[in-house]
């Protein structure tokens, strides 16, 4: 179950959706998209919307419209989501045609231009190459390409590096980094793995079993997160040079409750070095710390003094 959870991307702003895999980020990204697995329901006050129009009741249509159109998608395993059997070329003039109506030689035109313009090179030869034939790397600016077609407003890229290694990794991050300025794009990023958003995102959303725990600028994440469950996962992440604390890495102990979980109380008491008795009692709420910056955890709602 998804829960307390609320996001804003401006035009032009990246925003970083972080928490262990199983958290509830791509469900999130699923629900934003109206693509949510069956059984899935909306219960109550839920309001998605993209440019002003709600996404929340929209029409099949509509919503087709919207998925590869406004909003682009790219996934972190592109050799799954690019068609085995068609041409790369093919499979995004497939989606020129569908999301611009542009055929013939005016698609063929945006099709090179997109190419090139995710950093492909032998852009003839890559037009025409089945998906096995390009590496990760190679694959992964097809899809970027291809989630361009549709000329999005935002773009939800969900683990897009996580298949690839470690300096294809960050060129993909680069790129993306690029069509957000360059084209002003909304850019939602969804990681595990805080190293990926540091230095990328200007906020960060961080989410712990299916409900947001903590939201502020990426600085202040960085520099001072406030919620335990933040805190823990930065000492836990290697990769987080000039903005990780200067200590060991920490595992965090104990496992993530499903969606949903943790009963009646915190879903992070278990594995909380601040637990308190409350804590087991009492879902916190959404509690400001300082300006753009919010927890939910007892210890700001409740006023601790530690
Ligand atoms: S509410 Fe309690 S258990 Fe939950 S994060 Fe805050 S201090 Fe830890």
């Amino acid at each position: 179950m998804l829960g307390g959870v609320s996001l804003t991307i401006h035009q032009g702003e990246a925003l970083g959706l972080v928490g262990e895999s199983g958290c509830g980020k791509s469900m999130t990204a699923l629900a934003i998209l109206g693509l949510l697995p069956r059984g899935a329901q909306i219960r109550s006050g839920s309001s998605i919307q993209l440019q002003g129009k709600e996404l929340v009741g929209a029409s099949e249509q509509a919503l087709c419209k919207v998925r590869g159109g406004a909003v682009g998608l790219i996934f972190q395993e592109p050799g799954a989501c690019l068609d085995p059997v068609m041409r790369v070329g093919r499979q995004i003039g497939e989606a020129l045609q569908l999301h611009r109506g542009l055929r013939g030689a005016a698609q063929q035109a945006v099709l090179r231009d997109l190419l090139v313009e995710v950093g492909l090179h032998d852009i003839d030869r890559v037009a025409r190459a089945y998906p096995h034939e390009l590496s990760g790397g190679m694959q992964q600016r097809a899809m970027i390409a291809m989630a361009l077609a549709g000329e999005p407003v935002l773009l939800i890229a969900d683990e897009p590096t996580t298949a690839l290694d470690a300096r294809i990794a960050s060129q993909i991050l680069d790129l993306l980094d690029r069509l957000r300025r360059e084209r002003g794009l909304a850019l939602l990023l969804i990681s595990h793995d805080l190293a990926v958003i540091g230095g990328r995102c200007d906020r960060v959303l961080v989410m712990y079993a299916g409900r947001a725990v903590e939201s502020a600028p990426a600085a202040q994440v960085f520099d001072a997160a406030r919620h335990p469950y933040t805190a823990a996962l930065i000492a836990a992440s290697p990769g987080l040079a000039g903005v990780a604390p200067k200590s060991p890495l920490r595992d965090i102990p104990g496992q993530l409750p499903a969606p949903g979980g943790g009963g009646d109380g915190c879903a992070f008491a278990e594995r909380c070095t601040l637990a308190r008795p409350s804590c087991g009692h009492r879902v916190p709420a959404w509690t400001p710390v300082a300006a753009e910056h919010a927890v939910r955890c007892l210890q700001f709602e409740e006023g601790w003094s530690c």
